[in-house]
């Protein structure tokens, strides 16, 4: 089955991450609709008979949809058993209101919130999910000597020079499968990639093999055959280069993503 699917619900961020693999400081603001995600989620859920190991709803930054809430009965119905984690980075987590809190535990949306160098009360936001019985946890980083926070790039060539089975082989998120305007893709990188090519007047060129579109597809089984499998636009990808470091605002400068 299907191990985990991402859906950005918005593409922007309040935070700035340099190589931000999602292109989130390049990207224009952006809010999902509701229609195609409901559309697209059904589908999603009909193809794959209700089997997600986990959904992910983020961006961006998910709590900058002033609609959020509204996502979760629809996500719930189509998948009732599926683990629904909403990730974010908490600066505006304890900014929300109790039906905020009381959507999560109506329709069992658990939060993670990535641990960044910010001056955000941890404790204040364990505390009030436990209040509301929503399950929140944590994702921490590696800490360098200097307790520096551990960030990396995934480097992009920027001419497609790269054998695309060997970036595939060496890939590390190619199982960040991600679901955007009917389609499914591998990676965020590709799901994403508009917002490079757009900043930088690039051509990172995505073609109809690239990805499945869920409207064009009629089984689960066409579906996991071609998530798992290496795509023409590996080629972009310089996977065995992760150029490790620590964590920085982004300059928007191309060198931060090749
Ligand atoms: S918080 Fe996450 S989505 Fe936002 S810029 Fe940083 S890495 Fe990207
Ligand atoms: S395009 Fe291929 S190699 Fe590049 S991040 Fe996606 S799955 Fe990995």
């Amino acid at each position: 089955m299907l191990e985990k699917c991402d859906i950005h619900i918005t593409d922007h961020c309040n935070l700035n991450c340099r190589s931000c693999t999602h292109f989130a400081p390049l990207a224009p603001e952006f809010y999902l609709d509701i229609d195609v995600f409901e559309k697209d989620i059904n589908r999603l859920s009909e193809l794959t008979c209700q089997q997600l190991g986990k959904l992910f709803l983020l961006g961006g930054e998910p709590l900058l949809h002033k609609e959020l809430i509204d996502f979760f009965p629809i996500a719930r119905k189509a998948f009732p058993d599926t683990n629904i984690i909403i990730i974010t980075n908490g600066i505006i987590l304890l900014d929300q209101e109790p039906r905020f809190w009381k959507a999560c535990r109506r329709y069992d949306v658990h939060l993670w919130v990535s641990q960044y160098d910010l001056n955000l009360d941890f404790d204040a936001m364990s505390q009030r999910a436990k209040e509301y019985g929503v399950t929140l946890g944590f994702t921490s980083y590696t800490r360098t000597e200097n307790n520096e926070k551990y960030w990396g790039k995934w480097p992009l060539d920027p001419e497609g020079k790269q054998y695309y089975v060997d970036s595939f082989a060496h890939c590390t998120i190619r199982n960040c499968v991600a679901l955007k305007e009917g389609k499914l893709y591998t990676c965020c990188t590709l799901a994403n990639i508009d917002h490079f090519n757009r900043q930088f007047n690039t051509n990172l060129e995505m073609t109809e093999y690239d990805y499945i579109d869920l409207y064009k597809i009629d089984s689960h089984e066409a579906l996991l055959n071609a998530i798992v499998k290496p795509i023409p636009f590996c080629r972009y990808c310089r996977t065995r280069e992760f150029d490790a470091g620590t964590w920085s605002p982004s300059k928007k400068d191309i060198n931060e993503w090749i």
